[in-house]
């Protein structure tokens, strides 16, 4: 004995009433017709009934709802159903019996369609009138299913009200063809592109509302039924091609040729200025669909793309810089003539090579550097920084170029290569004029001062010593007195040099008066101190100046002071040793004396 868990209890699509479907035109047709027959099959079902039951028996209404494909019902007076044809277990599964004593209210029925048709539904009942195409959904034991019910009131000759009787059928396969109908519909509809379906005939048969809303003014030829080229004639009279004026003839002959051999996408600017590109596709069936799409803000785009390229190719022309464009992969992709000028190389045998950007990077390497291989890995590794790069290189020629890269956002790498050289050259004599004494080639005070305080910060950050010297050329007036100011001056150049050559290089020497000059000796304890002082007034000593009036001896005198783990600051150090130099000067000069007073003496 089949027993179902009682399947009509859950409503078949949760608790959501199921909308019927709103039907479009041919479903309309459709269910006229559907109308039209059940009617027919009512009046022959009221006479097979009467026919029945003058048989006293339901076998020929068995026979009747089976060939319908479908079910024969009855209900009593409270709608409580009492038969059921045996075929409608051959069709849902449920055996007749299941369903006696049950209304459709007990099946869940009302869940499964929308209220105002239940109501309505309920309301045709209650006037004990025909109903005609109940469309629901009932839980069948292989799943859900759509089916529809017509039914006729059952009165006695006294006019009493029995209940009804009718036939069911599944229209599952039907509904759910619908329901894809319109699902491609809507489909067809939300598209962004205006859609157009031609039949074999080449009439429209369905069009969306993009399509309709471009041809609002020919509103009358995108209606079904209109041949495509009809739609083409009128919308060509309202204006819609203007490309095709002067030659509307051969313009529709060749969209027609076009249109029948569909293949090739195509582009066409309608008369409000818009751009379209139409594909058209034949279908297995003869049929064409014509899918357009609005491209004219990618027109728009590209046009301005076309300006900004211009705009890009005069700059890159124009600018005094060398420009090189790198993409993921490292290729050169875009570049300026003044590029392999700045970079001094042979522009066409790196354009010529297959792989441009990995010849341009080689020829940069083979300039700079002894280890070509390194230094193209270095260039690869700037043009995949995440960051901006800036580097100078000085060339094969000597010269020096400037190179400011940075990555492109969408991937890919600029760089910008400038002439560095003149600015380099300039730069450097600049620097050189400002630190340099221009007689004697040394630094000038201001430079020394700068180095000195530098120099002294940094001893007493590490808390070592550094010693101080302060050197005057002795009776200096006199020499330029005697022997004239060119000959002072080139004392000066002379003792300049002798200090140098007697200091090493981490110390340092400037100029800081007339024919004053100091040094700092990092390290330097006032022994070391003593003895460097002492090598300087030798080397100065032992200068040899010819003068017509024979050769000219020359002295210094030092001062000499030292600050162990650099204390107090430069101001003091050098004030200690002006005061040792005076203490030399008054003890004869030519001599060194440190600050703590004792006079190493002359030697
Ligand atoms: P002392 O031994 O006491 O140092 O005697 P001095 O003559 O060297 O003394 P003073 O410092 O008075 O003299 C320095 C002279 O150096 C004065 C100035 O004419 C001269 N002098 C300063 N700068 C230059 C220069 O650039 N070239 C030349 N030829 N002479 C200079
Ligand atoms: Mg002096
Ligand atoms: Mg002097």
């Amino acid at each position: 004995m089949y027993e179902p868990k009682d399947p009509s209890t859950t409503a078949p699509t949760g608790s959501n009433a199921v909308q019927q479907p709103s039907p479009n035109d041919q479903e309309q047709r459709n269910i006229a017709e559907l109308r039209r027959k059940i009617a027919e099959l009512e009046a022959e079902l009221a006479g097979a009934s009467e026919h029945a039951a003058a048989n006293d028996g339901r076998g020929y209404l068995q026979d009747f709802a089976t060939a319908m494909g479908g079910w024969f019902w009855e209900t009593d007076a409270e709608l409580r159903f009492t038969y059921f044809s045996p075929s409608v277990q051959d069709i849902t599964g449920v055996p007749p019996e299941w369903h006696y004593g049950k209304t459709r209210e007990d099946f869940g029925i009302p869940d499964s369609v929308a209220p105002e048709v239940w109501a309505e539904h309920l309301a045709c009942l209650r006037r004990r009138e025909p109903f005609t195409d109940f469309v629901f959904q009932r839980r069948a034991t292989d799943g859900i299913k759509w089916m529809r019910t017509s039914g006729l009131p059952v009165f006695d000759a006294q006019g009493e009200f029995h209940g009804y009787r009718g036939s069911a059928s599944v229209i599952t396969a039907e509904m759910e063809a619908k329901l894809r109908n319109d699902r491609l519909i809507s489909a067809i509809e939300n598209l962004d592109e205006m859609f157009v379906l031609w039949g074999p005939d080449d009439r429209l048969v369905v069009c969306n509302q993009r399509f309709r809303d471009i041809n609002a003014k020919v509103i009358e030829s995108v209606q079904p039924g209109v041949l495509f080229e009809d739609h083409i004639r009128t919308a060509m009279a309202s204006g819609a091609y203007p490309s095709a004026a002067g030659h509307e003839e051969v313009w529709i002959q060749t969209r027609l040729a076009q249109h029948r051999n569909s293949g090739t996408p195509f582009e066409m600017q309608r008369q409000d200025g818009r751009w379209i590109l139409l594909r058209e596709q034949r279908l297995p069936d003869g049929s064409t669909t014509t899918i357009s799409t609005d491209i004219t803000s990618r027109k728009r785009a590209e046009q301005a793309l076309a300006a900004k390229h211009d705009v890009l190719e005069t700059a890159l022309t124009t600018i005094p810089d060398g420009v090189q464009v790198l993409d993921q992969d490292l290729e050169l992709v875009a570049w300026n003539d003044r590029l392999f000028e700045v970079l001094e190389l042979d522009r066409d045998a790196i354009l010529d090579r297959d792989s441009p950007g990995q010849a341009l990077r080689r020829a940069l390497a083979e300039q700079g550097s002894d280890d070509t291989q390194t230094a193209i890995e270095a260039q690869e590794t700037m043009a995949r920084a995440p960051g901006p790069v800036q580097y100078e290189q000085q060339l094969a020629s000597g010269k020096w170029m400037e190179c400011r890269g940075r990555p492109i956002a969408s991937g890919g790498y600029v760089a910008v290569y400038r002439d560095i050289d003149e600015s380099k050259r300039l730069y450097e004599r600049l620097e050189h004029l400002a630190t340099t004494d221009a007689l004697t080639e040394i630094a000038n005070r201001r430079s020394f001062l700068d180095r000195a305080e530098a120099e002294f910060d940094r001893a007493k950050r590490y808390n070592r010593n550094i010693s101080f010297l302060m050197i005057d050329v002795d009776h200096f007036k006199a020499v330029n007195d005697r022997h004239g100011h060119a000959i002072g001056d080139d004392v000066l150049r002379r003792a300049a040099a002798a200090c140098g050559d007697a200091l090493r290089d981490s110390d340092i020497l400037g100029r800081v008066g007339g024919e004053e000059f100091a040094a700092l000796l990092p390290e330097a304890n006032a022994e070391t101190a003593h003895l460097v002082a002492e090598r300087l007034r030798l080397a100065v000593a032992g200068l040899s100046v010819e003068t017509t009036a024979g050769a000219l001896p020359i002295t210094v005198s030092i001062g000499v002071s030292t600050a162990a783990g650099a204390r107090g600051n430069v101001e003091e150090i050098m004030a200690e040793a002006d005061a040792a130099l005076y203490q030399a000067k008054e003890n004869g000069r030519n001599r060194v004396v440190h600050f703590s007073g004792s006079d190493m003496g002359v030697r």
